[in-house]
């Protein structure tokens, strides 16, 4: 969109981009990758501009280092507003990135200040640094998942940062990487993310390893910080037998830690001899990594002048940090003509609409229907489509009744998601018995291009049955190129079906790009279900992402997953989930759960389940909790 050059010689220098606005200006091919704002040449200033919802790869806005005369740039960039960024589902979802590995030893001296992050969440990297000599300071990040991220180069300076996410899910805050880094006053509240993501992560690093791995850290500072109301340091974390190098000449002094949700907030991986601590506070409740250079406190935190949490001043004092008062405003930040109020409907914040039962009343309804409508179906009312219908905002189909109308279809698919859509089902019986004798109908089905929005589905109280007109027919019909935030199936019953219920393996390439970043399975009854419930698949070694995160509950699966065609072998089948919860749920003579963890440290529990006439889980290894288990 915006390149500070005419050509690969052409480079602009003491320029100036401000009061622009880029807004969802995004690539249909969601993983067409492309930069928003390129910085190359030197002296260049971005400020005041407001960038939102890229919803395709690639970095928002990057400092490009790629030939002599765009190093030592002392760029600005400062009091722009980056809004919105949804869940990529893949590595390239980084906000701004300066450098990249391959310069990542030379300085870029770049100074980033006085911008507002505002719910950023493309992947782990909110900002990757990959290059020397930079500043990134005084900047708020309000509920972005990710981190700022020290990823390549030395001598960079992370000062005067707030982050605030008021305990949002995958958020987190510094992670230090390299040599002689800086990581002084921040205020970090609220903060829930764990590995790569905690509040303060210290990297372990390859020994000698090559530009695009991680360097050990060494000489860094990191000090007068505060960390509040967050679950997870982790220090020397990613040791592996590759990144061997724990962090050397290295001081934590004069930071405190109160928080009341973890005692065990500090997580040590490695040999720490090569921290030295000294001076930090820490409340009564926690666990020290290491005996001494930590004072203790009562846990005590009030909301200050400034709004946000903050201790007793003697302690604010005792670790210099002055106060505590947010550096910049959302208000002073971005392109001043651009109001920042979010314009993405939510279910059921538009009209309330009764909808006739007939034959293609809910189709003619969905067409006319506003983001946020409620389409209300009559009672035990019969509704049958004979066409596709496709939805193209978020609305919901409900019903007041305490009983079901019944949608039936005459096409292979009852509803797609088209991009832009999301869908909320609830109290209503989708049959399949008007539906053609084809092969791999769906009752809903995704986009079959590329989506750059991510979708969500709901569906609660509801019955689905007779899916079985031919073989292979789908409650869920995923594509390739689609993502979905949310997926829950809630309080249903599904019976007689020959396909999958949700069949999210469509990213089989092992890129660490998938269909689905959370999956809720709860109260719910499948029985007869010839494919796998599940199928998530999240392949690839890329560690950028967050999900899939999946919870399975008061389930019961009855003779699930036994058909021919299942070629997942299982009921259900989790490749790669990050976090997967599964509890007191039931199986009747069905395929086995099916585990492949793998990529970073997945958790995985399982508790309170009952196999009967059922296989043992499978799984690649067993680094997965189980408490109560039991096979009959
Ligand atoms: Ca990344």
């Amino acid at each position: 969109m915006v390149s500070f050059r005419t050509g690969k010689d052409s480079l602009a220098n003491n320029s100036r981009v401000t009061n622009v606005v880029i807004d969802d200006f995004t690539n249909p091919e969601r993983f067409a990758s492309d930069i928003w704002i390129a910085l190359y040449g030197k002296g260049n200033r971005v400020d005041h501009n407001t960038l939102l919802n890229k919803g395709n790869a690639g970095v928002t806005l990057a400092v490009r280092m790629n030939t002599e005369a765009s190093r030592e740039n002392e760029h600005i960039v400062d009091f722009n507003y980056f809004g919105p960024r949804q869940t990529l589902g893949s590595n390239g979802g980084e906000t701004l990135r300066i450098g990249t590995s391959h310069y990542s030893r030379e300085f870029s001296n770049t100074t980033v200040q006085n911008n507002y992050f505002d719910r950023t969440s493309g992947e782990l990297e909110i900002i990757s640094s990959k290059a020397c000599g930079n500043t990134i300071r005084n900047n708020v990040f309000f509920e972005s998942q990710g981190t700022l991220t020290l990823r390549h180069g030395h001598f960079t300076e992370v000062n005067g940062n707030y982050f605030l996410v008021n305990r949002k899910p995958n958020t987190g805050g510094i992670r230090v990487i390299n040599e002689n880094q800086t990581v002084r006053g921040n205020y970090l509240s609220g903060l829930t993310g764990y590995r790569f993501r905690g509040a303060l992560v210290v990297m372990n690093g390859v020994p000698n390893g090559p530009v695009n791995r991680y360097d050990p850290v060494v000489n860094s500072v990191i000090e007068n910080n505060l960390i509040v109301d967050s679950d997870h340091i982790q220090l020397c974390a990613g040791a592996d037998a590759e990144r061997s190098a724990p962090p050397t000449g290295t001081s934590m002094r004069n930071n405190l830690f109160m928080s009341s949700t973890n005692p065990n907030l500090f997580t040590v991986y490695d040999d720490i001899s090569g921290i030295e601590f000294e001076n930090n506070v820490i409340n009564d409740e926690i666990e020290a990594p290491v005996s001494s250079g930590f004072s203790r406190a009562p846990y005590f935190l009030v909301d200050g002048e400034s709004g946000l949490r903050e201790p007793d001043p003697s302690l604010l004092d005792q670790i210099a940090f002055g106060h505590v008062r947010l550096p910049v405003t959302k208000d002073q930040t971005g392109a001043d003509f651009y109001p920042k109020t979010d314009r993405a409907a939510l279910f059921g914040s538009g009209k309330a609409i009764l909808v006739p039962p007939g034959v293609n009343t809910l189709l003619a309804a969905i067409d006319t229907s506003a983001p946020g409508d409620e389409l209300i179906l009559e009672g035990g009312g019969s509704y049958l489509l004979t066409k596709f219908a496709s939805i193209r905002h978020p609305l919901t189909i409900r019903t007041d009744s305490s009983e079901r109308p019944v949608i039936r279809s005459e096409k292979s698919t009852f509803l797609f998601i088209e991009d832009g859509g999301a869908l909320k089902l609830k109290r209503l019986h989708f049959d399949g018995a008007e539906s053609p004798d084809l092969y791999g109908n769906n009752v809903i089905s995704t986009s079959r291009y590329s989506m750059i929005k991510n979708y969500s589905l709901i569906v609660e109280d509801c019955l689905i049955t007779n899916l079985n007109v031919n073989h292979s027919f789908n409650f869920l019909g995923a594509y390739k190129c689609t993502f979905a935030d949310r997926i829950e199936i809630i309080g249903t019953k599904m019976e007689n079906i020959t396909g999958s219920v949700l069949p999210l393996n469509k990213e089989p390439e092992n890129l660490g790009i998938y269909n689905v970043e959370n999956v809720v399975i709860r109260n719910s009854h499948f029985v007869n279900i010839q494919g796998a419930v599940a199928d998530n698949y999240r392949g690839g070694t890329d560690e950028s992402t967050f999900g899939p995160i999946v919870t399975v509950a008061d389930s019961l699966f009855e003779n699930v997953g036994r058909g021919s065609r299942n070629q997942s072998d299982a009921s259900l089948k989790f490749h790669g989930v990050q976090l997967l919860d599964v509890s007191n749920s039931t199986w009747i003579r069905s395929a086995p759960l099916a585990l492949f963890l793998t990529n970073g440290e997945p958790i995985t529990r399982i508790r309170d389940v009952i196999m009967q006439q059922t296989p043992p889980i499978k799984s690649n290894n067993d680094g997965y909790e189980v408490q109560g288990i039991s096979y009959q």
